[in-house]
């Protein structure tokens, strides 16, 4: 198995040393051809315009697009708003998952925070009980989903923070930035 961090901007070394941890070969994306022999995509946090806009300029939004017709991808906060098809504003977006994202929605940086999440679907396919610690900077809510989208989390307010459409996992907080295995695991369930 081969999976490729999309590397244009933001937090991709991290999500790379996490699927090393987990003895996965990895591989950098930042051109078309990289996509090629792939099993999976994650695309990291950073700034979805930034990251966006790069993807227009390397020409990958289309063998993106395709990609995630047949492969697993993973978007964590800034990922999860490009693989999105609303955000309310004009942004590049892949359009793959049909959910709703709202930006910034806890506010500012200062207002970047963690917490337990209770994700039974994780516990299941990781066979652990322990909540997930969840670290969300400047992190995006999921406003609402499609009919095919199955909610993963959300925090005590309601409010939706992973989701997953079929091979298609969308998380508003950064997993690659805990030392917990268990959602790069859970992620590497859905490729094949
Ligand atoms: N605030 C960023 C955005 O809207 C996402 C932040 C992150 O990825 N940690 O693109």
């Amino acid at each position: 198995m081969k999976i490729g961090v999309l590397a244009l901007q933001g937090d991709f070394a991290e999500h790379i040393a996490m699927l090393k941890r987990l003895k996965v070969d990895t591989a950098e994306v930042r051109l078309p051809e990289h996509l090629n022999g792939l099993d999976g995509l994650i695309i990291p946090g950073g700034e979805s315009t930034t990251i966006g806009k790069l993807a227009i300029a390397y020409n990958l939004m289309e063998p993106l697009k395709q990609f995630g017709q047949r492969h697993a991808i993973w978007g964590t906060c800034a990922g999860a708003i490009f693989l999105s098809k609303d955000v309310s504003r004009d942004q590049p977006l892949l359009g793959l998952m049909d959910i709703k994202v709202q930006r910034n929605a806890f506010g500012r940086q200062v207002d970047s925070f963690e917490t337990d999440l209770d994700i039974p679907e994780l516990k299941q396919a990781t066979g652990t009980d322990a909540p997930y610690h969840a670290v969300f900077i400047r992190a995006p809510i999921i406003e609402s989903v499609g009919g095919n989208v199955k909610v993963l989390a959300s925090v005590p307010d309601g409010r939706i923070v992973a989701a997953q459409q079929g091979h298609l996992l969308a998380t508003s907080f950064h997993p690659e930035l805990t030392n917990d295995t268990r959602f790069h695991e859970y992620f590497l369930t859905l490729v094949d």
